[in-house]
């Protein structure tokens, strides 16, 4: 395919929102960036922020996806940088289901998008309005190049043995059930650039990344290629997380529906809004479970443990998983600001490899960071990730591919 533009511009569409970065690929440079949120509600809010030049905030109604996608083509027509412009090589979709079929970005045509959309019954809240996005995108600018990004995509290889639940195999096959793992694209991100602060190649490196945002999960990753990670049929499975419960005895179901009386879909909301750091303690921002537990708050202090339990026992596990392990790298809005949950995290790990230098642990910084001591066996490691970025990477080489 023959593209003279060096711009991919990369979208994530939400069921109410919008997020772009118009990121340019000779430098890596964002030149522009923003999101529409509150889509479909009376009031929502466009926020355009330019690579130079103040923030433009529009606040009104934006009646749906296509007028929300085109007011983000007007902002970025109006710094000259427009849909139509010949600089533009690519539009890059994160979609976050791609099941079986998609284990590597895809350039997206019709039978695409409908086979994205026959992945709908195993990601319901995700991929309707990933493919909105798409629709969207592709009536604007129809001749342009688009190309699909699977979350799902870096977990594709899972040795079977990993992916699969121990149920009836029939009853498996028949409804897609096994585990497609999620923030693929951070994991691989991540663990990249962290062979990049080692100076190794990642094929000699074997990396256990935690990803702590609002969702988290952990992977591990053997020499580039991912061999466990923590979410599973869907994100719930796994971490305590803001709002998730993570890993539950499955009877918990059952034993809610028929003691509790409570309906599938009650069950639905409760472990996936209502539970996690917000359901133990009544807050989901870690910053403020932090807070009330510093200030002797014993629901904050149980949530905080509760949390930092669950991603030790999941380390311990991976360490087994991997059998040697180089780097533990903490990404993500909790682990990359939280020296609260990294040194709670890797205490009294020593007989592991695993510690952190408080010093080096206290440090904020953007930038990817060592912080265990340098005598550590295992080198624990701050690394920002970048999915946009590692999207558009992946679009750009995908349309120069051919
Ligand atoms: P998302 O999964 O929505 O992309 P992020 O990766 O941005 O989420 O993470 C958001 C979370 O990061 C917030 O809910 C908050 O708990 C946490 N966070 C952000 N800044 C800090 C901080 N300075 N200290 C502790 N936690 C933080």
């Amino acid at each position: 395919m023959t593209t003279t533009g060096t711009r991919v511009l990369v979208l994530n569409a939400g069921s109410s929102s919008v997020k772009y970065q118009l990121i340019d690929m000779l430098d890596g440079a964002r030149l522009a960036s923003g999101l529409v949120e509150r889509i479909g509600e009376v009031e929502g809010r466009l926020l355009h922020l330019p690579l130079t030049g103040e923030p433009r905030e529009q606040v009104r109604r934006f009646a749906d996806h296509d007028g929300a996608l085109r007011a983000v083509a007007d902002e970025l027509a109006a710094d000259l940088m427009g849909l139509d412009s010949p600089e533009l090589a690519a539009i890059g979709h994160r979609v976050v289901h791609g099941g079986l079929r998609f284990t590597r970005p895809t350039l997206i045509n019709d039978s695409v998008v409908a086979e994205i959309r026959r992945l709908i019954p195993v990601a319901p809240l995700h991929n309707p309005a990933n493919i909105t996005g798409i629709e969207v995108a592709r009536a604007m600018r129809p001749d342009l190049p688009q190309v699909a990004v699977f979350d799902t995509a870096f977990h594709s290889t899972l040795p079977e043995y990993a992916a699969r639940y121990a149920i009836d195999r029939k009853t498996a096959e028949e409804h897609r059930v096994r585990r497609y793992g999620f923030h693929g694209t951070s994991h691989q991100y991540v663990s990249r650039a962290t062979a990049r602060l080692l100076g190794r190649d990642p094929a000699e490196l074997n990396v256990i990344v935690l990803h702590l945002g609002n969702g988290a999960s952990v992977s591990a990753v053997a020499g580039g290629v991912c061999v466990e990670t923590s979410m599973g049929l869907t994100p719930l499975e796994g971490l305590v997380m803001g709002t998730r419960s993570g890993d539950v005895d499955p009877g918990l179901v059952f034993h809610l529906h028929r003691v509790g009386g409570l309906s599938v879909d009650q069950i639905d909301d409760l472990l996936n809004r209502r539970s996690g750091l917000l359901g133990l303690c009544g807050d989901n921002d870690m910053r403020e479970v932090v807070r009330r537990a510093q200030g002797g708050d014993e629901d904050a202090k149980l949530a905080f443990d509760s949390y930092v339990h669950r991603i030790r026992r999941y380390l311990g596990g991976y360490y087994a998983v991997l059998g040697r392990v180089d780097a533990v790298a903490f990404t993500a809005g909790v682990g990359e600001n939280s020296a609260e949950v990294r040194a709670a995290v890797c205490a009294n790990l020593e007989e592991l490899g695993i510690s952190v230098e408080p010093e080096l642990n206290a440090v904020r910084s953007r930038r990817a960071r060592t912080i265990s001591p340098s005598y550590g066996r295992v080198t624990v490691a701050v690394v920002p990730t970048d999915e946009e970025l590692e999207i558009a990477q992946q679009t750009f080489a995908l349309v120069h591919e051919v």
